[in-house]
């Protein structure tokens, strides 16, 4: 297969920092569009997967599923795009297309599951699929989405990730007026939760392990924000919350949160730490409390998300980084000094 080049970043193995690796990218095919990444988004899990915390890998990884870039070239079949028109890609580059999950707009479910932008399984190439840190991509036009104009193309890219897998949730399960929203965690995720959760018009609550981040979760949109571990400001809010998004990347106490919850209230999980979380029965049966799990988004939902943020001037919070910073970006995520996402301005991958 006829190939062009890309420069990237990549772990080797589960302990060794991210270095340059030059990488294959497939000529455009009839429905590809091949894009020039300018940004791309630091997400928490990207760490977790080049660490092996999930414990799938396969070398070498590079990371980076929140793209914003140019199109470059299309493929003769290509619709939706143009060479210069600003395009995203996120956490899938395919999916079946014909089961249940597809067939409904949920790629993301797929019974035959998804492509992931990166560790998933190239099916042109072979080997793992390579991610954004890198300085082009090459994806099929049904994975690709339009950035509306009037958005900033670098505070743009968290949405591909830290933005769907706030939304979805936020919309699947009717958050909005008359309703108190709690979100767990102020990072990537936990930052997009609030202001999506002050957009649907719900009371927000944020919970932060961070003395620091108080004044700017009430910035970013939060009524109230609660020092996690605070027990006296924890009991105050017992029996009380409609719905609490979860978005913590490390070990905590689940049921400190399922217990704010008031009769039928569900708490979601977004966050993918690397061991099981204890759940206490009791906490769960009183008062009847819902416990699920939500995963990114569809390629649909992604766009109506974009287009929403656009109507409502919605992006991220960024800090703009060299690639060659990379390496201290990951050290300062797990230190949860982060505001609010890592954003790699791709020029610095170019020679
Ligand atoms: P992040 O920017 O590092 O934010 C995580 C936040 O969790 C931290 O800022 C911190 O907030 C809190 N936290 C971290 N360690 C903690 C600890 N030991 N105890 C309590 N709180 C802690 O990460 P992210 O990029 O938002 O990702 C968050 C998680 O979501 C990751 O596990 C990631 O893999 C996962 N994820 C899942 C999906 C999905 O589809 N379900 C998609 C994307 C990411 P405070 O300082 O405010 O306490
Ligand atoms: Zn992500
Ligand atoms: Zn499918």
């Amino acid at each position: 297969m006829i190939t062009t080049i890309a420069d990237a970043y990549a772990a080797q193995s589960a302990t060794s920092p991210l270095a340059p690796l030059v990488i294959n990218r497939r000529e455009p095919g009839a429905t590809d569009v091949e894009i020039e990444i300018l940004f791309c988004g630091v997400c928490h899990s990207d760490l977790h997967q080049a660490r092996n915390e999930w414990h799938n890998t396969v070398y070498p990884c590079v990371p980076g599923h929140e793209i914003v870039g140019r199109v470059t070239r299309v493929g003769s079949q290509v619709r939706k795009f143009k060479p210069g028109d600003l395009s995203a890609v996120g956490c899938m580059v395919d999916s079946c297309r014909t089961c249940v999950h597809c067939q409904a707009g949920l790629e993301q479910y797929c019974l035959a599951f998804p492509t992931f932008t990166y560790n998933g399984e190239d099916k042109f190439l072979g080997g793992p699929t390579f991610g954004g840190y890198s300085t082009s991509i090459v994806v099929d036009e049904a994975f690709v989405l339009r950035v509306p104009a009037g958005l900033d193309p670098a505070a743009t890219a968290p949405l591909l990730c830290a933005g769907i897998t706030t939304y979805s949730p936020l919309r699947h399960w009717k958050v909005g007026p008359n309703q108190k929203v709690g979100v767990v965690g102020l990072g990537g995720l936990g930052h997009m939760a609030v202001k999506f959760a002050r957009a649907f018009g719900a009371h927000v609550v944020l919970f932060t392990t961070s003395p620091g981040k108080v004044a700017d979760g009430l910035r970013l949109g939060a009524h109230e924000v609660v020092l996690s571990k605070d027990a006296d400001a924890m009991k105050k809010h017992i029996n009380s919350f409609d719905f609490i998004l979860d978005t913590v990347s490390a070990q905590h106490d689940l049921n400190a949160y399922l217990g704010l919850l008031k009769l039928d209230g569900t708490l979601t999980l977004v966050g993918a730490p690397e061991h099981p979380l204890p759940v206490s029965a009791f906490t769960m049966i009183l008062p009847r409390r819902n416990f699920a799990g939500s995963a990114i988004g569809g390629i649909a939902e992604t766009q109506e998300m974009l287009d929403f943020c656009a109507q409502h001037r919605i992006v991220s919070d960024i800090e703009l980084i060299p690639i060659q910073q990379i390496n201290e970006a990951w050290d300062r995520l797990l230190k949860q000094d982060v505001k609010y996402r890592f954003v790699i301005d791709s020029s610095s991958l170019r020679p």
